[in-house]
């Protein structure tokens, strides 16, 4: 049995060799190495495939938060909707352009925010709420946009872990992850749904004046050359990751697939534990598996993830901490005891090795090893 990782890349790749090759040798030959045609070529598929207006390539997905808060006008001083329990890329923008964070904890379920600590966190100074896609499934957009059109606020959603998830609304009407948002962003960072061979992130739209900015921003401010009409940053995404991705997106709908039948084993393998509390799905969202995440309760987590580790099988704490509780950000003056839920994921929860390219004996390997520590 081959050795078990969180996330199998090197295999990833054996399976569509001869096209990546091909295509890194492309663009080596081509020689057009920064905003080459391959990455008009992409953003172009990209939309086609989630159904965005416009997407905006750029260097990853914590530039692309970034770029979309400068665009859409937040000012220093007000303040932006966060969940307690994700990933630090949206915080540590929010506070990189002096502006605040309004963490809001979490559903001890499908881990989105809380809708009516949503709505209680809605005060004068906030503008924004970005809500994050974790672990791959979208949270409830419906109600998010109903209180940022009631408030006047923008919605920024960070879809690094959750591109290619559906939402369906109450009237019917689907829409992918990141495209109901007044902007989304994304990650094709690796290990991501949608992962390249080196850092990369995009911006989605359905606004063409926000797709301006947000193109204008990601370079240097500037439209024409050398005309630069507002302050930006340089954000792109490289012509070979863009070619990579090319590829990829053509077997990102069999990636899904694939994470989502070893999300169905492990479903099956632990819907009964009395300690593992399998991820629930949302009623309106698919599921992308980003992570498969569970929570272990009336148990020792951390002795679990270390009798698993000495079998060889790797598993990982997404996230140990809640952001307000991080040392970079205990300025804005968070206690313990604040976000209850969130503080208590950090507790229990525990991610086990998901990706494309898993084996069932590896898997069965894993839930056999799992269900003989308890
Ligand atoms: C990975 C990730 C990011 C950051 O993406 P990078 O490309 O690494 O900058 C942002 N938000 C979430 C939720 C992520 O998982």
């Amino acid at each position: 049995m081959k050795s078990i990782q969180m996330v199998d890349l090197r295999s990833q790749y054996e399976r569509i060799k001869p096209e990546i090759d091909l295509a890194i040798q492309g663009v080596i030959e081509n020689s057009a190495f920064i905003n080459g045609p391959e990455v008009k070529a992409f953003a172009k598929e990209l939309a086609e495939y989630t159904g965005a207006e416009f997407v905006i390539p750029c260097g990853n997905g914590t530039d692309a938060l970034q770029i979309a808060m400068m665009a859409l006008d937040f000012k220093p001083g007000q303040e932006v909707i966060v969940p307690a329990f994700t990933y630090v890329a949206a915080v540590e923008m929010i506070s990189l352009l002096g502006l605040k964070p309004k963490f809001v904890d979490v559903t001890p379920d499908t881990f989105e925010m809380n809708p009516s600590e949503l709505e209680k966190a809605i005060g004068p100074n906030v503008v924004g709420i970005i809500p994050v896609h974790l672990y791959g499934q979208c949270s409830n957009m419906e109600f998010i946009l109903d209180v940022a059109n009631r408030n006047n606020l923008k919605v920024i959603e960070d879809t690094a872990q959750a591109i290619g998830a559906v939402y369906s609304f109450s009237n019917g009407k689907k829409a992918q992850a990141g495209t109901m948002g007044h902007v989304g962003t994304t990650s094709f960072f690796p290990s991501k749904n949608l992962g390249c061979y080196g850092d990369g992130g995009a911006m989605f739209t359905n606004d063409p004046d926000l797709a301006e900015r947000l193109n204008r921003i990601a370079n240097h401010g500037q439209k024409k050359k050398y005309h630069h009409e507002s302050i930006g940053v340089n954000s792109r995404l490289d012509t070979l990751q863009a070619a990579i991705l090319r590829v990829k997106l053509k077997e990102l709908d069999r990636y899904c697939a694939a994470r989502n039948q070893v999300a169905d084993r492990y479903d099956q393998a632990f819907k009964n534990h009395t300690s593992i509390k399998i991820p629930k799905r949302a009623s309106n969202s698919t599921h992308v598996f980003h992570q498969y995440t569970v929570q272990i309760e009336g148990a020792d987590r951390d002795a679990l993830k270390s009798y698993l580790q000495e079998k060889g099988i790797p598993t990982m704490i997404y996230y140990p901490i809640p952001v307000p509780k991080q040392q970079a950000y205990l300025r804005y003056g968070y206690q313990t005891g604040d976000f209850p839920v969130s503080e208590s994921l950090c507790e229990k929860v525990l991610s086990f090795p998901i990706h494309t390219e898993m084996d069932p004996a590896q898997q069965d390997f894993i839930i056999d090893s799992i269900l003989s520590y308890f």
